[in-house]
């Protein structure tokens, strides 16, 4: 019998509330894919992202209760992308699938995910949500801006509204572990291995338990980095702006020396405006440098993405030594 292995991979910070529900939810759905397709087997790969409530706890207790549950531990909280590389990086199975703790990622999808993968047609199945309700009016807004943006400028297309609820072939999971980068844009990361990806349309879903960790600044800190990690046109802009600077002032030069000839000289207004303006726009093409320089100098330290403090074999060899 052909045994496959899936990894199910979930990165946790402070879902203490929610990880008992998930965990009776994703059993199920396991348990119900067990039966229809034998041979089938799963892990549970919990990454614990510097949580400061009882998850870790709760995690080596179901490690203990359930073989199948696994964690890996961060020494503080690295973020969802160190924790979704983390999971990657240690899933063992022939094909992984990445979601979060909360249920906005309903696990019952998986079975689904599966089928398309498993035809061959497809390498990865993700969610993708065509309704934002319950979402700010603002928040959608910046969020469709964001994408149009990206996407206008990147030639990586980044889908709107894809989701980190993926289902990938071993294949792809160890292409996306190729790409060794510290700024970690996963929705770009994605795209930009290729692939053939089914996109599964779903309708926004709220949280079941808990509280997302999100608020409009860090979306707006992470749009950045996505741009950035994906696209160089925002360096080209200095060039852009200097030409049609460039233009203006000959222009400007004519109309004074017309002005001049006809014995008007320039006024002072005229002259703070132009420095204002010129001020602006270098300190915002030397910024736009400098954050890529940023960049560039957290990837040429080649930190690590995450520091590991401890997982279930850790945990299950400590506790033995005990005895
Ligand atoms: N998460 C994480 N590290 C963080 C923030 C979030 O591992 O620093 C996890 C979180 O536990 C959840 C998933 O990432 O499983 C998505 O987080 P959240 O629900 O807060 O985001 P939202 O669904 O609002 O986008
Ligand atoms: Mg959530």
């Amino acid at each position: 019998m052909d045994k496959k292995l899936i990894s199910v991979v979930v990165p946790c910070y402070n879902e203490e509330e929610v990880l008992p529900l998930f965990y009776d939810e994703i059993i199920k759905v396991s348990d119900d894919m067990k039966a229809e397709h034998s041979g089938l087997e799963f892990e549970f790969l919990f990454i614990n992202d510097g949580s400061g409530d009882g998850t870790l706890a709760l995690l080596r207790r179901l490690s203990e209760r359930d073989e199948r549950v696994r964690y890996v531990s961060f020494s503080r909280n690295f973020g969802k992308e160190a924790g979704l590389f983390a999971g990657l990086e240690n899933a063992r199975g022939d094909y992984v699938v990445t979601l979060d703790a909360d249920l906005q990622h309903p696990p019952r999808l998986i079975p689904q995910m599966y089928d398309y993968v498993r035809s061959g047609e497809y390498d990865c199945a993700a969610t993708r949500r065509i309704s934002r309700e319950g979402e700010p009016k603002l928040l959608s807004f910046f969020s469709r801006m964001f994408y149009k943006i990206i996407n206008g400028i990147s030639q990586t297309q980044i889908i709107d509204g894809a989701q980190d609820f993926r289902f990938m072939t071993r294949q792809m999971v160890d292409a996306i572990l190729s790409m060794p980068e510290y700024n970690r844009f996963s929705k770009g990361i994605f795209s930009w291995v290729g692939f053939e990806t089914k996109y599964i349309e779903v309708n926004n879903t709220e949280r079941a338990a808990g509280k997302t960790t999100w608020s409009f600044w860090k979306l707006l800190k992470y749009s950045i980095e996505g741009i950035m990690a994906f696209s160089t046109a925002p360096l080209a802009l200095p060039i852009f702006l200097g030409i049609i600077l460039l233009i203006a002032a000959l222009a400007l030069l004519v109309i004074l020396i017309v002005r001049a000839c006809a014995g008007n000289a320039g006024s002072a207004l005229t002259l703070s405006f132009l420095f204002t303006l010129l001020g602006g726009i270098q300190l915002l093409c030397t910024g736009i440098m400098g954050q890529y320089i940023s960049k560039l100098y957290l990837e040429a330290k080649a930190r690590p993405k995450y520091i590991v403090k401890e997982t279930e074999e850790l945990y299950k060899n400590n506790k033995n030594k005990e005895c």
